[in-house]
C-alpha cells in the first residue's frame, strides 16, 4: 500500500495548472481531494510520474447563482455542495445526493470535479449531472470549451476530457417551479458507493401532465446512462403510481449491466426499476 515514487508540484491558478500539465506530459496527474487518486496510487493501479496539486486554486471552489443556472467550481467539496444555500435552494436533489456520498471525511475532502473527471462507475454525481442536464466547462491550452452531460461520460473511467485539460466548472439549470427532482441510491454498505443510483427530473404542466423528464442511472453499468425508454414512455402522461410503475417495469437489460461482488446484473436491473420508481414518484410530488 505504498505508492510508486512521484514528483509533486503545486498549481496556483488554472493557467498554472494548464502550463504544468503541458510541461509534465501525459504521465502527470492532477490531484484534487485525493480520495480516488491516492488509493489508486497506493494499489499501484495508477503510477503518475508527477502529481500537480490543484487543491489550492481557490477560484475553483466557488458556488454561484447566475440567472437560471447554478455554477459549481470543480474544487467545491461534496460537503460544500451539500450545505450550500444556493444549491439547496435551487438544485435541492443535487445537495441531497452530495450528502449521501461516502462518509464525513470523504465529503470534506472529495470534490465534484475530481469525482466527475474520475468517472468511477459507482460514483453518485454522474446520475445527477445527466438528469439535471448539466454542462461541464473544461480548460486547456486551446482555451475553454463546454461539454453537455450527455457527451461527457465515454466509458469506464473515461470522459470527454482531452490530455492537458482540466475540468473547471459544472453548471446546473435550476429546478424551477413546475419541476421536481430526486435521487435514490442503494449504497454499498461499506463504502457507500452506489451499487445503483437513479436521479430523476420531471416538469409538469398546469394539468399535471409530464412535459419533460430526464433519468440518470449510475452504478449499474460501466458508464452512467439515461433511461430514455422510460423517459419517452412518460412524456405527455399524468405522473401517478400507475404510469410510473408501468414505465419503470423495465429500466435496463441485465445483459448491459455489471455483475460483481456487490450485486449480480439481474439484481442491478431490479434495483434500477425500484429506484427509478421511487425517484420519479418523489420528483413528481415535488413538481406539484
Ligand atoms: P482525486 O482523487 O484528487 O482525483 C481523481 C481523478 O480525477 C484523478 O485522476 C485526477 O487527476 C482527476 N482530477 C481531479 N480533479 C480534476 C479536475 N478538476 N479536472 C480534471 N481531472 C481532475 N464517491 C461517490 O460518488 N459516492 C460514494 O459513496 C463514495 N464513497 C467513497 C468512500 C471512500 C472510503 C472513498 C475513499 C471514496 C469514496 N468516493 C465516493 C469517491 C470520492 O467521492 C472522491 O472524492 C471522488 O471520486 C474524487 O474526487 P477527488 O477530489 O478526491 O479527486
Amino acid at each position: 500500500m505504498i505508492p510508486a515514487e512521484f514528483d509533486y508540484v503545486r498549481a496556483n491558478s488554472v493557467q498554472d495548472a494548464i502550463s504544468l500539465l503541458s510541461q509534465h506530459g501525459d504521465d502527470a496527474k492532477l490531484l484534487a481531494g485525493g480520495h480516488s487518486l491516492i488509493p489508486a496510487m497506493k494499489l499501484r493501479l495508477n503510477t503518475p510520474s508527477t502529481l500537480i496539486d490543484v487543491s489550492g486554486i481557490s477560484e475553483l471552489t466557488a458556488i454561484k447563482l447566475d440567472g437560471d443556472k447554478v455554477h459549481i467550481g470543480a474544487l467545491a467539496t461534496h460537503r460544500s455542495v451539500e450545505t450550500s444555500d444556493i444549491v439547496t435552494t435551487n438544485c435541492p436533489a443535487l445537495a441531497e445526493a452530495a450528502g449521501k456520498i461516502g462518509d464525513t471525511q470523504v465529503r470534506n475532502r472529495g470534490t465534484i470535479g475530481g469525482s466527475l473527471a474520475h468517472a468511477d462507475p459507482a460514483a453518485d454525481y454522474p446520475a445527477l449531472v445527466l438528469a439535471l442536464n448539466a454542462e461541464l466547462t473544461v480548460e486547456g491550452n486551446a482555451g475553454s470549451r463546454t461539454v453537455a452531460a450527455d457527451d461527457f461520460f465515454q466509458g469506464l473511467f473515461q470522459t470527454a476530457l482531452e490530455p492537458g485539460e482540466l475540468l473547471t466548472k459544472v453548471s446546473f439549470p435550476i429546478t424551477g417551479s413546475g419541476s421536481g427532482a430526486a435521487y435514490e441510491k442503494f449504497p454499498n454498505p461499506a463504502s457507500r458507493f452506489a451499487v445503483v443510483g437513479v436521479a430523476a427530473m420531471v416538469t409538469v404542466d398546469g394539468g399535471g401532465n409530464c412535459t419533460a423528464v430526464r433519468i440518470g442511472v449510475t452504478g449499474a453499468a460501466d458508464t452512467p446512462f439515461r433511461a430514455t425508454d422510460v423517459e419517452n414512455a412518460l412524456v405527455g402522461k399524468a405522473l401517478d403510481e400507475h404510469s410510473i410503475s408501468a414505465a419503470t417495469a423495465k429500466v435496463a437489460d441485465p445483459a448491459d449491466l455489471l455483475s460483481d461482488l456487490s450485486a449480480s446484473a439481474e439484481y442491478r436491473a431490479h434495483l434500477c426499476s425500484v429506484l427509478a420508481n421511487r425517484a420519479l414518484l418523489k420528483a413528481a410530488e415535488r413538481a406539484k
